[in-house]
């Protein structure tokens, strides 16, 4: 019993060892800027299909400016001393109507020169972002692995002293230890105190004591926990 108590205890020192990298505000700060990060990246593929449809969206209202000015060509290019009064008069209309078209389709371009700028600033500032969230990525990684530096030999150390304990353990009580710490029952072993149970106080009947007092451990039937005699 002696042996196993001194296992469990190097066992808590191990799980605060394993809790201090885990928990530690560095490995925080690490996720959350590698969250950052894969936001940053989500968005700015986002951005790349708005940048392409945009594009394209150009090209066409482009396409459209083209054939607008080639009929404006066509138009200018009559000889007006060559016309007669209502082919002038026609061809004025017809310029008039281009005009109009060409209204258009300049808002339209401007519109779309405007949202590309807004893309533009958007890319400037998720790379700027991703630039940020490298960097404190870099640096609490740092701090981390320094940390861990410091307390990964003292892990070694518990883990190679429980190895070396755990041949001295009888093998029954070592594979209940192991089955209960695997369903999140930690401590294992509790002692007990005025009949109770050490860790949920529930009352351990007189028969049972007697089998404590007999063998030197009971199984608490509330919390699941090994009893031992203290
Ligand atoms: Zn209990």
């Amino acid at each position: 019993m002696e042996e196993i108590l001194k296992y469990q205890q190097l066992d808590s020192s191990l799980l605060k060892l394993e809790r201090t990298l885990k928990s530690s505000e560095e490995k925080k700060i690490m996720n959350i800027a590698i969250t950052n990060f894969k936001e940053l990246q989500n968005k700015s593929l986002e951005l790349e299909k708005l940048a392409n449809s945009l594009a394209k969206e150009y090209e066409t209202i482009k396409k459209e400016y083209d054939d607008c000015f080639k009929k404006l060509q066509s138009v200018t290019s009559l000889k007006s001393e060559t016309l007669s009064e209502k082919e002038l008069n026609d061809a004025t209309k017809k310029v008039n109507e281009i005009s109009a078209e060409f209204f258009i389709i300049e808002r339209k371009l401007n519109q779309i020169v405007i949202k590309m700028k807004e893309t533009l600033k958007d890319f400037e500032n998720i790379k700027n972002n991703v630039i940020k969230a490298r960097a404190k990525h870099k640096e609490s990684k740092q701090k981390y692995e320094e940390l861990e530096e410091k307390v990964q030999p003292e892990i070694e150390k518990t883990k190679k002293e429980m190895q070396s304990l755990e041949s001295k353990i009888d093998k029954k009580l070592l594979e209940r230890y192991k089955a209960r710490k695997a369903d999140n029952i930690f401590p294992v072993f509790v002692p007990i105190a005025n009949n109770l149970c050490g860790a949920c106080h529930m009352e351990q009947p007189k028969a049972k004591i007697d089998v404590l007092k007999k063998d030197g451990f009971i199984v608490c039937e509330h919390c699941g926990r090994i009893i031992y005699n203290s």
